[in-house]
């Protein structure tokens, strides 16, 4: 089997889908691996590496002619779909539930994909996740980025010339950014306080060291460990249960999310108007519409001197690490999919069976 790995062409995107450590890897296992010309260079991966690493450098089209499997971070998109045809088996994130014209593009070419953000939320899955180890890096960078956007320091200090006291963090969301958002500011020295719909994740919040706003939660039901979308009457009671905190925290780090869905909004006009002179609000679900009513993706938003930054950037920010703990999803995913480095066409088996989305130009999953 041919792996192809191509390089990255969103906007903003400086992540690349293997790094030479995984590619000898997957060598030694017994797959070929070409990858394009300089597709790790915003990664700190030069081609001289890849190639020390056993993998053969080449041109973009010379890697969708060569390559049978063809691996991304995001979705294949209309230009990459120009040159793929029946042969190619298709491994990115696809979001194939928000993004149905790129499944029947896919479809029409008679091409087989997977998507790693369909991987099931089963303990054997764990290694393969992509949306946890790429959102843990979210959520330690959405903390680096408030500290650099705040005029306020996270630790108490105690000087001759006076004391400090420490900054107030909140969190919205508890999941894999939130738990590590809290992991982060707690190491800085702030006090952290968090919230979240789902009542299980009180205990892990309070094991990092944060207090729990806790919420009112009877009626509201989460699916598979994701959160579904939550009532207007659990929304209310959230705002009550949360204004206290809000009003005086100097960082809001929001991640809540429900997949397939509108992020929903925790944070209204009229909650920031009441917020702090100088607070910051990180929105690190600015993509999917975001949390805070006013945040605008990818953009820094002055309201009533609250810094609302709508972002999506962060796993690309620090892209060496980002690459390197997708490229271990990638090389995990591959060998549960493989034995002797072919396919084994499980198709009945939960984890091959939610990431396949189309098979030979079929469409098995929406
Ligand atoms: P996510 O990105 O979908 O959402 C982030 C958080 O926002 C979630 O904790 C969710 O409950 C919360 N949220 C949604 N709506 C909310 C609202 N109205 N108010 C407050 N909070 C709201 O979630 P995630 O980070 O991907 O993880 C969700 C859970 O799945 C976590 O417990 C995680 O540990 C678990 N998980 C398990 C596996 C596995 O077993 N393979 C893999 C990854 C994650």
């Amino acid at each position: 089997m041919k792996i192809g790995i191509l390089k990255e062409t969103q906007k903003g995107e400086n992540r690349v889908s293997l790094s030479p450590n995984i590619a000898k890897q997957l060598i030694e296992k017994g797959f070929e691996v070409i990858i394009e010309e300089s597709a790790g260079a915003n990664s700190s991966y030069k081609d001289s590496d890849f190639k020390e690493a056993g993998a053969s450098i080449e041109k973009r089209g010379v890697v969708f002619k060569e390559a049978n499997v063809l691996i991304k971070i995001n979705p294949f998109d209309e230009e990459d779909l120009k040159l793929v045809d029946e042969r190619h088996i298709l491994i990115s994130q696809l979001y194939h539930k928000s993004n149905p014209e790129l499944i029947e593009s896919i479809e029409k070419k008679g091409a087989t994909a997977f998507s790693m953000d369909a991987m099931p939320r089963i303990s054997r899955a764990q290694d393969m996740d992509v949306l946890s180890s790429q959102n843990n890096l979210a959520g330690y960078k959405a903390v680096i980025l408030g500290a650099y956007e705040m005029t306020k320091i996270f630790p108490l200090m105690m000087t001759a010339a006076g004391t400090i006291t420490p900054s107030k963090v909140l969190i919205f969301g508890v999941g894999v950014a939130g738990l590590q958002a809290i992991a982060t500011a707690k190491r800085l020295g702030a006090v952290v306080e968090a919230t979240d719909i789902r009542s299980e994740t009180k205990e892990q919040a309070e094991s990092l060291g944060a207090k729990f706003i806790s919420v009112d939660n009877e009626g509201e039901t989460s699916e598979g460990g994701y959160a579904k979308e939550a009532s207007e009457d659990y929304m209310n009671k959230q705002k009550e249960a949360v204004n206290k905190s809000l009003f005086q925290a100097d960082l809001v780090i929001t991640t809540a999310n429900i997949p397939g869905r509108k992020a929903p909004t925790l944070i209204t006009k009229e909650q920031v108007e009441q917020m702090k002179n100088g607070a910051v609000i990180i929105d690190l679900a600015a993509a999917q519409g975001g949390n805070c009513e006013l945040s605008k993706l990818n953009e820094k938003v002055l309201v009533n001197g609250v810094k609302i930054i709508g972002t999506t950037i962060a796993p690309e920010s620090v892209s060496t690490n980002a690459s390197e703990l997708y490229a271990k999803n990638i090389y995990n995913f591959l060998v549960h999919l493989t034995e002797d480095a072919k396919f084994k066409w499980d198709v009945d088996e939960e984890i091959t069976n939610d990431t396949l989305i189309v098979k030979d130009g079929v469409i098995r999953n929406t």
